[in-house]
């Protein structure tokens, strides 16, 4: 069944110039719906991130993620969001395997170049976020 999917690249993958790529091998396997590049207030990163408020994590996490602009995509395809994440590979790149993007591109565990939505409840509200119903093609 077709699903849609938030994707992000993060400042550490924009600032680095591999936002190209990493579009490219999200191109290959997805139908892109719509794409942005913004910079996020803190105050937008913060209700962006509220679901890991608290986490010792969350405040260098806010920080990271309005420090500079982001890609964020909307993707389409059949169980995309699953297949999406396997793409991203684990969260901690030195445990993602070879060929998946947070391998190939990622930084570290917390600039780790990449955000996907994690279920069909969070991909609704994370792609409502970003897009209004009117820029979904
Ligand atoms: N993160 C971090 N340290 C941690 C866990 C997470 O810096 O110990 C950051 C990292 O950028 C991660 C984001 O917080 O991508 C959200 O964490 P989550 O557990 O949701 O991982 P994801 O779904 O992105 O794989
Ligand atoms: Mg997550």
């Amino acid at each position: 069944m077709k699903q849609r999917t938030l994707s992000i690249i993060k400042p550490d993958a924009v600032a680095a110039g591999k936002a190209g790529k990493i579009i490219a091998d999200i191109e290959n396997e997805f139908h892109i719906v719509a794409m942005r590049k913004l910079q996020l207030t803190r105050a937008q990163a913060a209700a962006f991130y509220a679901v890991h408020a608290g986490k010792p994590f969350y405040d260098g996490l806010v920080e990271f993620m309005c420090s500079g602009p982001i890609i964020v995509m909307c993707l389409e395809a059949d169980d995309v969001i699953a297949r999406y994440r396997k793409l991203m590979g684990a969260t901690n790149p030195e445990k993602a395997e070879e060929g998946t993007l947070r391998k190939k591109y990622a930084e570290s565990m917390s600039r780790n170049a990449v955000h996907g939505s994690d279920a069909p409840e969070t991909a609704a509200v994370e792609v409502a976020f970003f897009f209004p119903g009117c820029d979904l093609l």
